[in-house]
């Protein structure tokens, strides 16, 4: 695999940069929240990348025509010490039943979705050695979490 040392900071300001035109044409507000120290990944940063489009790129669906606010926000968790990457969306939300689908390849609640960029971004997340999570609530909005581990000079 292509990996490499990348800063969190980077590849999300580069992620984010690459949605905003979306997000602006579709009347959406695209936040970031970012921890100061610069947080070091060893990771494919086209794979990462994909991972957080493939999740921003669902926000946006799931807001819709609705006036939306999407949050990527960057921390490090002070137990774990991994980087803590969330995203976060007031759209549709989902049920616990739709929760429950959303990994399997081909699932989708869209009209012409294909139902394989979460499926894909979980592997992706699995092989870098991470978590993803998703936290849920119909009419309300979501929370997707990724958790990675930082890269230390001694790795
Ligand atoms: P697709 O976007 O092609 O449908 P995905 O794998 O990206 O495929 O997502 C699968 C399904 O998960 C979506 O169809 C939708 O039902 C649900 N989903 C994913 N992200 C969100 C979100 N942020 N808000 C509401 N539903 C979501
Ligand atoms: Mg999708």
């Amino acid at each position: 695999p292509d990996r490499k040392l990348c800063i969190a900071q980077n590849v999300l300001t580069e992620t984010v940069q690459l949605m905003e035109s979306q997000t602006i044409l579709n009347g959406i507000t695209l936040d970031t929240d970012f921890h100061t120290e610069p947080l070091p990944l060893f990771i494919d940063p086209i794979q990462m990348k994909q991972v957080f489009i493939n999740v921003i790129q669902n926000a946006i669906e799931a807001i819709g025509s609705r006036r939306g606010r999407i949050v990527v926000s960057l921390k490090q968790d002070p137990h774990t010490q991994c980087a803590v990457i969330q995203i976060h969306d007031n759209g549709s939300g989902m049920t616990e039943d739709e929760i429950k689908h959303i990994v399997n390849p081909f699932f989708t609640t869209k009209e012409d979705g294909l139902g394989l960029g979460l499926s894909v971004s979980y592997r992706i997340i699995e092989n870098h050695k991470g978590k993803i999570s998703v936290s849920s609530e119909k009419g309300v909005g979501t929370l997707f979490t990724i958790q990675l581990p930082i890269h230390h000079a001694s790795d």
